[in-house]
């Protein structure tokens, strides 16, 4: 009989899905729903791995008094955090040998993937998590959760997974609660919302390194279910929200998905969606989404605008749109069947431009497109990195605004078709270290400054930016949601204060603003 449950969030970072502070992944809200679906009088805790590194004697203590210990990771495809440091595999692991009483059970992509760590890396295999864990979860959380409540843990299969989203969109919604745990609540916490899951293009077997179309057939959530949820979570205190976890919010609903590897975005569920979201949560300050796939926008680009212009209709500014382009090498979009070869990529950005760029109520245009590079592809050479240098350079030239450009080194995850060429992306990676960390420092300083420039000139007044950290005598501030612009001010503000700031100069990745009645 399960009566206590403690969770340990190490924080997930998947291709379409944030799970390090300030957001909350889906995760944690599923695992709590399926088993206070069960039963209601469940003890659950919620720990983040911060706060465990801040008091591990608490985190001991609960977990010693729990019947199980459930662990949610990994980083798949790794950035930089402001909001918190993912855990690694051996930091759970020391945790874990320090832990005797509960079953410990791996949920995450962690558990489907292996353990990632860091972009250029191989994830740890499950061979060796399982030495660790009495059980990793397969499949999908709400089944296996809902199952050993009901039968027991030797019943409790976990390589299931769902077919529908009936089960599922029940523990989301018994899962909100969950929430109120997280150190962020009440203050700058993001709640990641799943649309659907899979990727069209699984049709043609999606991109080489990419686990999503591993899913198969992409199965959907109806906008009522969605738009419960956040009812739910609302409710619970969340004014935070983001639409991210999908691979393309732009073919939500499309009758064409599992269809077509490129589906015809369908702007009338869009607006469904966003409206009933408005409507249940009328005090929702931020309402972000993610990923967009291009591809979607230069096959469709009369109902991808239809579809971008609903969003802007009841999102917030500074909103962004991130591509994952991934290489302008045609080389390279070739071998991987990458979604979008270079020319329509750059006709993407222009799409989203024309009807983005726009300035809002904090200061920011609504939406922008962010732009994805990911090196150590098959196919990729030294001229690769000369191809993208220039893309990004006319990009720029031509006026296009792009909120910031992300560039990673693969991280090769088992079940994906770079698994079976693992020696030779570990070949590229280590010819073009030194190419890769001159490149990214060379766009980073020549191309990343200059885009900012444009988004945020000197003088601009950028509103609800909350102060999350301090470094040095410099105070951290941001707004909560999508690619969030880093602030910083040059002397103490109270942490988690909500201020204003008129930018006083662009950095790289960063500004430095002076507050405005602080
Ligand atoms: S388009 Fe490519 S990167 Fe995006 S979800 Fe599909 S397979 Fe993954």
């Amino acid at each position: 009989m399960i009566r206590k449950t403690i969770i340990l969030d190490l924080y997930t970072d998947e291709p379409a899905g944030l799970g390090v502070p300030p957001y909350i992944n889906t995760w944690p809200r599923l695992v709590a729903g399926a088993i206070w679906m069960e039963n209601k009088e469940v003890d659950i805790r919620y720990y983040t791995i911060d706060e465990v590194r801040r008091d591990m004697g608490s985190f001991i203590r609960h977990a010693e008094a729990s019947d199980i210990l459930v662990v949610i990771g990994s980083v798949e495809v790794p950035g930089k955090y402001i909001g918190g440091r993912p855990g690694t595999i051996d930091e759970a692991e020391r945790i874990l040998m320090l832990i005797t009483r509960p079953l410990k059970i791996l949920v995450g992509p962690a558990a489907r993937y292996g353990f990632g760590s860091g972009g250029g890396a191989i994830a740890s295999s499950r061979n060796t998590l399982a030495k660790i864990f009495d059980e990793m979860i397969v499949g999908d959380p709400e089944i296996f959760f809902s199952e050993l409540m009901r039968y027991g843990f030797e019943k409790a299969d976990p390589r299931k997974t769902r077919i529908n989203y009936e089960l599922a969109d029940k523990a989301f919604v018994k899962g909100a609660k969950i929430i109120m745990m997280h150190p962020n609540h009440g203050k700058n916490l993001v709640v990641e919302i799943e649309t659907y899951r899979g990727c069209p293009r699984y049709i043609s077997g999606g991109c080489s390194f990419c686990i999503e179309p591993r899913w198969g057939k992409p199965i959907q959530r109806s906008p009522r279910s969605i738009i419960e949820e956040v009812e739910a979570l609302y409710r619970y205190g969340a004014r935070h929200i983001r639409l991210g976890r999908q691979p393309d919010i732009l073919v939500y609903g499309s009758k064409e998905i599992g269809d077509k590897e490129f589906p015809k975005p369908n702007p009338e569920i869009l607006e469904k969606l966003f409206y009933g979201i408005r409507n249940v949560a009328p005090g929702l300050r931020i309402l972000h989404i993610d990923n967009v796939n291009p591809g979607t926008i230069v096959h469709h680009p009369r109902e991808s605008l239809e579809a971008l212009k609903t969003i802007i209709n009841y999102h917030s500014p500074g909103d962004v749109a991130a591509l994952g382009i991934e290489s302008f090498d045609e080389k390279v979009v070739k071998t991987n069947n990458l979604k979008v070869y270079p020319d329509d990529a750059v006709k993407a950005i222009e799409i989203i431009n024309r009807v983005g760029r726009i300035r809002g109520w904090n200061g920011l245009p609504h939406l922008l497109p962010g732009i994805n590079l990911l090196y150590g592809l098959p196919g990729e050479t030294k001229e690769t990195y000369r191809i993208n240098y220039d893309y990004l350079k006319t990009i720029y030239d031509k006026n296009l605004l792009v909120r910031r450009i992300n560039i990673r080194q693969v991280t090769i995850l088992e079940n994906t078709p770079l698994w079976l060429r693992m020696d030779m992306v570990k070949n590229i990676l280590r010819r073009h270290k030194g190419l890769f960390k001159t490149y990214r420092h060379r766009i980073m300083s020549e191309l990343d400054r200059k885009f900012l420039e444009k988004i945020v000139p000197p003088g601009t007044i950028l509103d609800y930016l909350y102060v999350e950290k301090h470094i040095r005598n410099l105070s951290i501030a941001r707004m909560p949601g999508s690619y969030p612009i880093t602030v910083k001010i040059p002397y103490i503000i109270a942490l988690w204060k909500i201020i204003s700031a008129r930018i006083r100069s662009i950095a790289a990745k960063s500004v430095t603003g002076d507050p405005i009645g602080a």
